[in-house]
């Protein structure tokens, strides 16, 4: 599943379109100085993470991070396609960073990401002072792209496939620089085997690869030792993690089964010692098994919240996704994971307005919803991803009219029952992680409780960010609960910043 943004429905995180206060005129570094390096990222977790280890490259190579791009002698666009728009957002920022190059010459800029993978040449053909553009599958060679690109002049270099090994396939096995010290991410797998008619994921991220268990494991101790307390697993399909090991394990001579690993690896993140809380994304519904749902349940550092897209509500719709089960089917998962853990927060993707949706078929999306009463979800009209099999169905498109009316019925119906989740939270006291003062309110603090819930509440010190605090729940809306804190029951014990960190 592609991955939903981090700062809610329909965003794009961490980027502007085309409006960019970093733009103004300064001086590069001197000749002799070390360069300075902006990465700007567009896009889910995935190309969030990917950022992390282009810095990590980076500063490996003795580069060091700009504050702004005053200071950048070289800008990185890291590209999303599955967002609406992309292509005017990337190239609209490219106009504005012409003219600071144009001021600049020396200023170099790279363009990486899912837009890169899919538009290649294109993407010098109309911008050729862009000096260098590099795909998904070469992030690992980034700075090596960049000296080549500097010794022979722009480049462009997209692999159709990934070549390299895990060290350098994964983004979680090359060196990172983490923003979040007490919380990071875990690439467990790449590409995606799934051909959802709506997605352009499986075109630009190649077929699904999962990274050695051991590796990650290890990973995740290394992550530990050094004081993250948190980690998300990240996939576009968790669910069918180590499906690829086990086949290869078989075609070399073994007998085991050909099955998925991601129960198991649960288990064994989750043991890890130091590790409070592991969190994963994105689940399939299709591939979602009782062996999962158990190991859910049976390790406590596994949060209690499971994002489970179902995107429609209508069989019909469904099977034009090519999504691999029904509304039955899912809702009887759905059951299921509640069975076993009663405590469970569920939230969940919606397309409205997929290409031949009719009424019929939105009114059972609205009845799914309305029956599965979901804490959250990130609700998307659809928008046709050059390149996809819905994009093709230009006959069957719903009138906007029809979909701006459907989307605005199914938020009444999910922010009713969200509020009524988080109305149910009043009164408990909850395990929150610090994740520091309110933007809007520096008095607030701001954390997340196991289900992920953002909380606003009233501290009388300053907690560090990575603390562990029991916060009793005292009030509530639709996208965000109210309280106050009992007592803080653990510090943090991150170092402020990882600075870079091998697989
Ligand atoms: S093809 Fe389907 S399962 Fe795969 S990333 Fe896209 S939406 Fe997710």
């Amino acid at each position: 599943m592609a991955f939903p943004p981090r700062n809610g429905p329909n965003d794009v995180v961490a980027e502007p379109a085309v409006a960019l206060p970093w733009l103004t005129m300064d001086s590069p570094a001197p000749d002799d100085a070390p360069k300075r390096y902006l990465v700007r990222t567009f896009g889910c977790q995935m190309n969030e993470h990917d950022s992390e280890r282009i810095a990590g490259l980076f500063e490996a190579d003795g580069m060091t991070a700009a504050t702004g791009l005053d200071d950048a002698d070289v800008v990185v666009l890291n590209t999303c396609c599955i967002r609406e728009n992309a292509d005017n957002k990337l190239y609209g920022t490219l106009g504005h960073l012409k003219s600071v190059k144009d001021a600049r010459p020396g200023m170099e800029i790279v363009v990486a990401g899912c837009l890169a993978q899919k538009d290649q040449d294109g993407i010098r053909e109309r911008a050729p002072y862009v000096d260098l553009v590099f795909g998904t599958h070469n992030v690992h060679r980034a700075t090596e792209l960049l000296h080549r690109s500097r010794a022979e002049g722009p480049l462009t270099e997209i692999l159709e496939a990934t070549v390299a090994d895990d060290h350098e396939l994964f983004p979680s096995a090359m060196p990172a620089r983490r923003e979040l010290g007490h919380a990071a991410w875990v690439t467990i797998q790449i590409g995606c085997d799934n051909s959802c008619a709506f997605c352009i994921v499986p075109a630009v991220r190649g077929q699904e690869i999962s990274r050695p268990f051991d590796r990650l494991v290890d990973e995740v101790e290394g992550l530990a030792a050094d004081g993250v307390t948190e980690v998300t697993l990240l996939g576009q399909n968790v669910n069918s993690y180590g499906r690829d090991l086990t086949l290869a394990a078989r075609q070399a001579g073994g007998s085991g089964r050909v099955r998925p690993l991601f129960a198991e690896l649960l288990r064994a993140v989750g043991a890890v010692d130091g590790i409070r809380r592991v969190r994963y994304t994105s689940p399939h519904p299709k591939d979602l098994r009782p062996e999962t749902i158990a190991a859910m349940a049976e390790t406590p550092a596994v949060c209690e919240h499971l994002h489970l897209p179902v995107q429609s509500g209508s069989d019909r719709i469904l099977a034009a996704m090519h999504r691999g089960y029904t509304a039955e089917r899912y809702l009887e998962k759905l059951a299921a994971a509640r069975a076993a853990m009663p405590d469970l927060a569920v939230t969940t993707d919606l397309i409205v307005g997929f290409p031949g949706e009719t009424e019929d078929d939105f009114a059972e999306t609205l009845e799914l919803a309305a029956a599965v009463e979901y804490d959250s979800a990130y609700t998307f009209i659809y928008s046709p991803r050059p390149g996809t099999e819905a994009a093709e169905r230009v006959d069957e498109y719903v009138d906007p009219a029809a979909v701006a009316d459907r989307f605005d019925r199914l938020k009444v119906v999910l922010e009713r029952s969200a509020l009524a989740k988080h109305e149910g939270r009043i009164g408990r006291t909850e395990e929150v992680v610090v994740e520091g003062p309110s933007r809007k309110d520096p008095s607030i603090t701001t954390g997340r409780t196991g289900q992920n819930k953002l909380i606003h509440f009233v501290s009388p010190d300053p907690l560090r960010a990575g603390s562990y605090a029991d916060v009793l729940v005292t009030g509530a809306a639709p996208h965000f609960l109210r309280g106050e804190l009992v007592a803080v029951t653990a510090g943090a014990r991150h170092r402020t910043r990882i600075p870079v960190a091998a697989g």
